[in-house]
């Protein structure tokens, strides 16, 4: 019996401008042909009409409006995308009806608006890739980049020349693809971006509709959000300002792992700010105490550089002495390495390699002894594990202190009944320095 195929829905296309306005259109027409959506040549075939707008001169603002309109007219379900996006308000004074108004080079919005007013029908023949896209990771834990770029300007580091200022994403959008990833099998979602604590501080004032309610884009309310998506969610890359305090009642409810990937760099006032890093050491003291006050189980990982321009061996002692106080979970040490372009280069009073060196193996013992007794710590208790690897010896996973790729593992025995991605509760009999080992309760 001959299988009949759903009918992918049909877009049409007004392109309307200058050669980089085209391209746009043709980016945008792409993408939606590979992922299965057909072409219409006119009004009447189209199920959605997307105008990509020019407004270089009031004239050429006058041409989209009366090219919105006459697709209004035609077809009735429209978006708006092009450099008019800028002017949302204009275009929806003019014409209440259009579904969504976004913006030049907003690929991924304008894409996301389709997909919202003319879903694909889920089907394999038609959808070429599955609907939670091509992933490099095991099917239960799933990377999710919730902005690119970063408005610091830390004197090592390069990326805000490479990749710009932050750009974050639409929360709605955040949300679509993590519940997808979901239903894809991920249980872990990571949470990443150059700085997860400034999401949405480029878009604070666009709320966007997720499951009947209003979605701020702000890290707290993205964080409740995934949190009621996935089982588990870790948070990377988060700079201690104070509205991260927001974030830890989160972790006492249950609704994000109680996990922090912060990385504070340094230690010392000076060197921080000789690397331009956004921090006050002595309220990150205090800030750690409050929320271990609040989420006890709270794991802490960070990154450290050793031997910046200008670290004397008091700046690094005060380092080692800071570390014993706050205690870290796990921390990753590097040694200054003058990146090309990185303005860290020019500053004077280098630090010989054989002192990196040194500097590097003391902090390095000094926080595997912390970790090493945190872990011995916990012998005996009960903890959550994702299982990672199963096999005829037993298997292994994560507990909720630990990420994937950078953090420990927990060794299973007696496990070979259990599947990768499940959450089993594990009595922990044994720790050495970075892992810990135990056997399933269920
Ligand atoms: S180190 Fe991180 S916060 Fe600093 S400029 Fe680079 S990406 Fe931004």
């Amino acid at each position: 019996m001959a299988t009949r195929l759903p009918e992918p829905p049909r877009v049409g296309m007004v392109s309307l401008g200058c050669p980089k306005n085209l391209v746009d259109s043709e980016r945008i027409l792409t993408k939606l042909r590979s992922e299965g959506y057909s072409m219409s040549a006119d009004y009447a075939g189209a199920d959605i009409v997307l105008v990509n707008t020019c407004g270089f001169l009031d004239s050429a603002k006058e041409e989209s409006l009366e090219a919105i309109g006459e697709a209004i007219a035609e077809n009735g379900r429209v978006i708006v995308t092009g450099c008019m996006g800028k002017e949302a308000e204009v275009i929806r004074a003019r014409f209440p009806n259009v579904l969504a108004v976004t913006g030049a080079h907003q690929y991924e919005e304008v894409v996301g608006a389709v997909h919202e007013a003319a879903p694909m029908p889920a089907n394999a023949y038609l959808n070429l890739v599955p609907e939670s896209g091509l992933k490099l990771t095991p099917r239960h834990y799933s990377y999710l980049k919730i902005s690119e770029g970063c408005n610091h300007r830390c004197a090592f580091c390069i990326i805000p020349s490479l990749r710009g200022d932050l750009v974050s994403r639409r929360p709605d959008a955040i949300l679509r693809e993590a519940e997808k990833l979901v239903e894809a099998g991920t249980r872990e979602l990571l949470v990443i971006s150059q700085d997860t604590s400034a999401y949405g501080v480029d878009i604070r004032k666009e709320p966007r509709m997720w499951k009947g309610e209003l979605v701020t884009p702000h890290m707290t309310d993205l964080a409740r959000e995934l949190g009621k998506i996935a089982p588990w969610v870790r948070l990377h890359y988060v700079y201690p300002y104070p509205h991260v305090d927001q974030v830890i009642p989160l972790m006492a409810e249950g609704l994000v792992l109680p996990y922090l990937d912060i990385p504070f760099q340094h230690a010392s006032h000076k060197v921080l700010k000789l690397m331009r890093r956004p921090a006050n050491e002595a309220k990150v003291l205090e800030r750690l105490r409050n929320w271990r006050a609040i989420a006890p189980d709270i794991t802490i990982r960070s990154t450290f550089v050793v031997g910046f321009p200008g670290e004397t061996e008091e700046d690094f002692r005060y380092l080692l002495d800071w570390l014993d106080e706050a205690q870290l979970d796990r921390v990753g040490a590097f040694r200054f390495e003058p990146v090309e372009g990185a303005a860290a280069n020019a500053l004077p009073d280098q630090v010989p390699e054989e002192v990196k060196e040194e500097r590097y193996a003391r902090i390095m013992e000094k926080t595997a002894a912390i970790s090493a007794a945190k872990l011995e710590a916990k012998i005996g208790r009960t903890l959550e594990v994702i299982i990672d690897v199963v096999d005829e010896d037993g298997a292994t996973g994560r507990s909720q202190a630990d990420a994937p790729e950078i953090d420990g593992e927990v060794h299973l025995r007696d496990a070979s009944h259990l599947k990768q991605g499940d959450i089993v509760r594990v009595e922990i009999e044994d720790a050495d320095e970075h892992d810990l080992f135990g056997v399933p309760l269920n």
